[in-house]
């Protein structure tokens, strides 16, 4: 098998995170025997300072004939005072957009190793285990008009009928395979677009009666979340919201770090861990690789069809924390936080001896389903 990926590091801790990634990628490749065709171009803040823009063309066309694309983090304080057009963050959105990367699915579960660094209490979180379905490319942060001046500030929230299906769509297939539950998640008490959007993803649902649909106001979501979070199952929510909402799913997993995060369309797909360039430890050496580890299994689950390598990595991950390997993140006050080598080595290591069948898959058994 030879398949061609896009490496586009980023800033801050992007490019160590990246590394980590690349030695999972060598690992996996060696032992299912595939080629990988790599090349790493700039994006964000770094690509800014080279070429005065925080993507290039080239980028964007080499992406589009890729298989896929590895996204690290990008942004950063020093380019925090550009322009918005300039700014790092505008490269993901092009991204976004030029890839047509409509579904994001940022799944969250809480494994036992990490169940007692959730800030909720133990059989609060106990159960959890659940996908966030985002719409990617619309809504209010590519709504047209939008500007400011020094009188106002204005975006625009719409959705087109096939926008919302589509995420719909996606939403109930993942259902499926999962729990067979959809959370909607809007705003229709306010928002018109809101309503229709409501109104769009119970006609998708008349396909799926198998499934069961409800709906949910975001604010009372984002409650729920951190009261009650095991009743999801998959959540379906516009590009906002989701972006919101999926950053609490963040805490309440123990870390930012530990989110991994896949992104489609009709015809492209990039991974990339949920968290940012976290630039007050970068160049540390002590960044959680494990959101973009997780990420690396997403692609090989969705995009190579290699569920077994992607297992074999989630079983490495949840093997390297039960074996005390826990990054400054996710330690204890009473653990000695190990560094971004030292945990990618441990998960390296294990999916070799894994494979090998020299170590067994225990201690695995998620808390709850
Ligand atoms: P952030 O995710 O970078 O950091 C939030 C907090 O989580 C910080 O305390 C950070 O140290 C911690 N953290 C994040 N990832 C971690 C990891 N892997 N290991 C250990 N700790 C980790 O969010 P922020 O501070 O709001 O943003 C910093 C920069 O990143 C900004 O420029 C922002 O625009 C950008 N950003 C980029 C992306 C992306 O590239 N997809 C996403 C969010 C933010």
């Amino acid at each position: 098998m030879n398949c061609r990926i896009i490496l586009l590091p980023g800033d801050g801790i992007g490019p160590e995170v990246m590394n980590s990634a690349l030695a999972v990628l060598n690992e996996v490749g060696r032992i299912y025997d595939i080629t990988f065709n790599l090349t790493e171009e700039l994006v964000g803040g770094c690509c800014y300072e080279k070429h005065g823009v925080s993507i290039t063309n080239e980028t964007v066309k080499s992406c589009r004939g890729a298989d896929t694309v590895l996204l690290g983090a990008v942004g950063g304080p020093e380019w925090d005072s550009l322009p918005h057009e300039s700014k790092p963050e505008t490269a993901l959105l092009r991204l976004r957009e030029e890839l047509g990367l409509y579904s994001n699915l940022r799944p969250a579960i809480i494994l036992p190793q990490l169940a007692g660094h959730s800030p909720l209490k133990r059989k609060v979180i106990n159960g959890l285990d659940l996908m966030i379905v985002r719409e990617l490319t619309g809504g209010i942060y590519f709504g047209k008009p939008r500007g400011h001046n020094s009188d106002k500030g204005w975006n625009t929230l719409v959705y087109t009928r096939e926008e919302v299906e589509r995420i719909a769509h996606t939403a109930f297939q993942l259902a499926r395979k999962r729990a067979n539950r959809v959370t909607s998640v809007h705003k229709a008490n306010v928002l018109e677009s809101s309503q229709f959007w409501k109104s769009v993803v119970s006609d998708v649902h008349r396909s799926y009666p198998e499934i069961t649909l409800t709906d949910m106001y975001v604010d009372n979501a984002a409650m729920q979340l951190v009261s009650a979070p095991a009743q999801f199952d998959v959540i379906l929510t516009q590009n906002m919201f989701g972006d919101i909402l999926s950053d609490i799913t963040g805490t309440l997993t123990g870390s930012l770090g530990m989110l991994p995060s896949a992104s489609f369309g009709a015809n492209h797909a990039m991974y990339e861990p949920v968290h940012g360039s976290a630039p007050t430890i970068a160049g540390y050496g002590v960044a959680n690789p494990i959101g973009m580890i997780i990420s690396v299994a997403m692609m090989f689950t969705y995009s190579l069809d290699l569920t077994e390598a992607g297992d074999l990595i989630n079983k490495a991950v949840e093997a390297a924390l039960a074996n005390g390997y826990k990054t400054e993140d996710i330690a204890s006050d009473d653990e000695t936080p190990c560094t971004t080598k030292e945990m990618t080595d441990a998960i390296v290591g294990t999916i070799n001896r894994m494979y090998d069948g020299t170590e067994a898959s225990t201690n695995m058994e998620k808390v709850g389903k």
